[in-house]
């Protein structure tokens, strides 16, 4: 199982020393642009702190959490009217889904007509 580094990207994002173009705040999760988009609109939701590193690492007691982290982005994918045309979320685990950072997230992908999911 993957452990949790204190210096990950999006934790060094939280931290504020790595700028970031962030588009929605709450006291528990922030979303931000991917910085190589994969779509027109693309962004990255992630909770503060220390969450688990991706989906393999989550446990019962996440429940809520990720049916927050759902529910926030279908807020933010109204926010950036992606809502009436469609949009795809995405939880990439493990080196076959290309995960390259271990803080879990969630993409928002939209503004086109998007492919085969893969
Ligand atoms: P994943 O491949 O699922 O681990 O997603 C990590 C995402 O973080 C990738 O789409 C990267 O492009 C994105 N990313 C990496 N560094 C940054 C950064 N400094 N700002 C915004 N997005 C980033």
């Amino acid at each position: 199982m993957t452990t949790y580094d204190p210096d990950n990207i999006f934790a060094r994002i939280l931290r504020d020393e790595i700028p970031s173009d962030r588009v929605y705040e709450d006291p528990e999760f922030i979303a931000f642009r991917d910085i190589t988009p994969s779509a027109p609109t693309h962004v990255v939701l992630i909770p503060r702190g220390q969450p688990p590193t991706g989906p393999a690492a989550l446990e019962d007691s996440d429940a809520p959490l990720i049916g927050r982290m759902i529910l926030t982005a279908k807020q933010i994918a109204t926010q950036l009217d992606l809502d009436e045309a469609g949009y795809r979320l995405v939880f990439n685990n493990g080196p076959d889904a290309g995960q390259t950072v271990f803080h879990i997230h969630l993409h928002i992908l939209g503004g086109k007509q998007l492919g085969p999911v893969a």
